[in-house]
């Protein structure tokens, strides 16, 4: 047993026994007070697991059961920039089993003020390897997997198989479209999401379950700007995708709903959620059929 795994159940156990002692204290005539509470059961995770992992394990909704989930799921982030940073980092922080990361692209110098697992030394550097390196910085224990290439719809079909959840964190609506398919046909489960300036949404998907990017968004919009020609603050890619990160959790756990059947509508500016409810179309080209 590691010194951490040892002091985390001897603190339980101290704390029990400090918790009995104070009734005896504060209540000397009062009735013997119930046996303290067991320590929480951590079967089945190492001790460096259990001191990793301790301040989720601890959480009543997480506990041990939500943690070997995760440790067993396989998750794609498609892109490796503004959204795909707290996507990464909190799957990987919080011990995914495996994580693949895609991106075509190499980091360049406007990217830094967003894009928070790049750094100066990395310009020129394949995005999908510099978030790698910082990745396994970040815990060595969950495989990470970097691909240099760019997901269309030749070969979403490829990269999806055998994918847990995917995470859209790329930045054009014909990659959302070619993922949000591909993962329809697969039945492969999905966050999408888009930020734009101090705007974004955030949209849990399970393929022939709720409704589909495409139920919700049927045509992409004629002329929706890019992040380049309309701009973006780094925080306003952050909160997205810390809430994409929590979806995908949520997803390969079921420790709380998703943000299914419709999609969350996020206005930084005036600090508003909106929950908007989207329902699954007959005629979808992508999940009609599921
Ligand atoms: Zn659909």
């Amino acid at each position: 047993m590691s010194e951490g795994g040892a002091s985390r159940r001897g603190f339980f156990r101290d704390l029990a026994s400090a918790v009995g002692s104070a009734r005896e204290v504060l209540a000397p005539d009062a009735p013997p007070p119930e046996p303290p509470p067991p320590p929480p059961d951590f079967g089945g995770l190492a001790d460096a697991e259990i001191e990793r992992y301790a301040r989720q394990l601890v959480l009543p909704e997480w506990g041990t059961a939500a943690q070997l989930a995760l440790s067993e799921a396989n998750v794609l982030v498609v892109g490796a920039g503004a959204l795909a940073a707290p996507v990464a980092s909190y799957l990987v922080g919080a011990g995914v089993g495996r994580l693949g990361i895609l991106d075509p692209d190499v980091v360049e110098l406007s990217n830094l003020h967003r894009q928070t697992l790049h750094f100066t030394p990395d310009l020129g550097v394949p995005k999908a390897e510099s978030a790698a390196a910082k990745l396994r910085f970040l815990n060595p224990d969950v495989v990470i997997e970097p691909y240099q290439v760019r997901l269309e719809e030749e070969n979403a079909g490829a990269l999806i198989e055998g994918q847990d959840v995917v995470v859209d964190c790329s930045d054009s609506f014909a990659t959302r479209y070619a993922v949000n398919a591909a993962c329809c046909a697969a039945r492969v489960r999905l966050v999408e999401a888009g930020v734009l300036g101090l705007q974004g949404m955030v949209m849990s998907i399970k393929p022939g379950r709720t409704a589909c990017y495409r139920c919700a968004f049927p045509v992409a919009p004629a002329d929706a700007p890019s992040c380049a020609d309309a701009g973006v603050l780094g925080p306003a890619a952050g909160v997205i995708g810390s809430l994409q990160a929590l979806e995908a959790m949520k997803l390969v756990t079921g420790v709380a709903p998703a943000v299914a059947d419709g999609f969350l509508q996020v206005d930084l500016a005036s600090a508003g959620f909106l929950r908007v409810h989207a329902a699954r179309r007959e005629d979808c080209p992508d999940c009609g059929k599921l």
